[in-house]
């Protein structure tokens, strides 16, 4: 006896992955292999080729990318950012932000189409094998009804855990460099055991993502997709149908009825293609990944009909649907002046950035220690970059304070390329001179080349903080 469902079939349309009783319907798409897809396979063959090679290619001897989280560095194509680097961040993405908008703004979701490694991945490497190992589309299918552990199936996963591997080994490298994680290759996971637990874990999520969570990742989980309706406007570049020239469809013998037919034959070749498995012709959905695979099913039936190609192509749905008017609009004229002002700052401050940075810091826990002879301790924290490619010897000094003893661990304090060193020094003062509390003093910093700055500081003394009094 048949189980009834508890959940009631939906009385109306559905999800595209969905059936009407709420479970998942998975898409097998046919593939077409027109041109837009040969275009794209160029395309996303070229990123998957960039991403494998990026983190092995030195610039300066460094990585020309490393995003070095536990050392809050970053290295960019020869620019190297620091978690001081705050002001360069912002920037950076503001203009991120800006550009995405103005690109899609004018260009649609280029990006999810041609650029998103889900997309280039999905279809230009783990679909294409699947189809390889279970024997395309009606393969997968036959295999989801009858043989979910069938060898050829066992197969593709372990292959897909492979790839998995590959990518997430990779994916690891932007963050430790390709030098540690050869390192840890070669070792037993039990010496590295939380990188290994990370490696393990993102190895397990590519996986999942792409044996079975698949296009959900576009239309449940990226941000993106659900940005689209304020981000896109009438005139935005976007895959569409043109219903105005497709419209009436018919199928097969009804054309031959005697009412004008349009060019759609109602063959459902775009639908079957979708990897999102939507209809295009229902209009612009957040569902579509703009990945043109529509366009090259419908081209096909066109040249098979003898109807000129583009029944489905890149247009906005003003050029659609015949409605005139011109590309440029406020928001694109917006968008480049706020990225030429975001970009042009970034630049700014980028170029005239010094190579040897100096930030003080207050030394923690109380501001000062109130010595035996009477006189004050204070803690100073001074953090030193050296940019620059050659080692420095930075001197510390006090200017102005004849009354006061600058004590310094190591003077002057050795600094190799790149180093970043966070010195403790501490400054000795009379109880007297603080006025309200506080001290005006300098730091001199030299490196005996060249090189010299003034610092300026502010120390606190009795009755700097509520409730306390300065004694006589
Ligand atoms: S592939 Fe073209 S002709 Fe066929 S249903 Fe889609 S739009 Fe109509
Ligand atoms: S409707 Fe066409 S462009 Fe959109 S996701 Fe489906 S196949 Fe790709």
């Amino acid at each position: 006896m048949a189980v009834q469902s508890p959940i009631p079939n939906a009385p109306e349309r559905v999800l595209s992955t969905m059936n009407v009783d709420g479970s998942r319907r998975w898409p097998r798409p046919r593939p077409s292999h027109g041109a837009w897809w040969q275009r794209r396979r160029i395309v996303g063959w070229l990123l998957m080729a960039i991403f494998l090679v990026l983190p092995w290619v030195r610039m300066n001897g460094r990585p020309a990318l490393l995003l070095d989280l536990p050392k809050r560095e970053f290295l960019l194509f020869g620019a190297r950012f620091l978690a001081t680097d705050t002001v360069l961040f912002m920037l950076l993405m503001i203009s991120t932000l800006i550009g995405i908008f103005l690109i899609t703004a004018l260009l649609g979701r280029v990006w999810c189409g041609w650029g998103c490694p889900q997309t280039v991945y999905m279809e230009f490497l783990f679909r294409p094998l699947e189809y390889l190992i279970e024997g395309g589309p009606r393969g997968v299918e036959e295999l989801d009804k009858h043989g979910r552990f069938a060898p050829r199936r066992l197969l593709k996963y372990a292959v897909f855990v492979a790839l998995a591997c590959v990518l997430a080994h990779t994916f690891l490298s932007y963050f430790v460099g390709t030098d540690q994680l050869a390192i840890w290759m070669r070792r037993s996971p039990i010496e590295h055991p939380t990188s290994f637990l990370i490696m393990l874990g993102t190895t397990l999520a590519v996986f999942i993502d792409f044996a079975w969570f698949r296009e959900q990742t576009c239309l449940v989980a990226c941000p993106y997709g659900r940005l689209q309706s304020v981000l896109l406007d009438r005139r935005s570049l976007i895959v569409g149908y043109d219903a105005v020239r497709g419209e009436p469809r018919m199928k097969g013998n009804n054309r031959a009825l005697p009412v004008i037919a349009g060019d759609c034959i109602d063959c459902r070749m775009c639908v079957q293609t979708c990897p999102t498995g939507i209809d295009i012709r229902d209009g612009l959905q957040m569902e579509c990944l703009h990945c043109t695979q529509c366009m090259d099913a419908c081209d096909k039936v066109m040249a098979k009909i003898h109807r000129p190609e583009g029944l489905i192509r890149y247009g906005s749905r003003d050029m659609l649907e015949r409605r005139p008017g011109s590309w440029l609009r406020p928001r694109i004229i917006v968008y480049p002046l706020v990225l030429l002002v975001t970009g042009g700052l970034f630049l700014g401050v980028l170029l005239s950035r010094r190579d040897l940075d100096v930030t003080l810091l207050r030394g923690k826990g109380t501001p000062y220690v109130l010595q035996d002879d009477g006189t004050l301790l204070h803690q100073v924290r001074i953090k030193l970059v050296n940019r620059a490619d050659h080692p420095r010897e930075v001197k510390l000094a006090l200017a102005g304070a004849d009354d006061s003893r600058l004590v310094v661990p190591m003077n002057p304090y050795p600094l190799k390329p790149d180093e970043m060193a966070t010195l403790s020094v501490f400054v000795v003062t009379p109880r007297h001179g603080f006025h309200l509390g506080r001290r005006a003093i300098a730091f001199e910093l030299s490196d005996g080349k060249g090189w010299h700055e003034r610092a300026e500081w502010e120390l606190l003394g009795p009755g700097s903080t509520p409730g306390e009094h300065e004694e006589d």
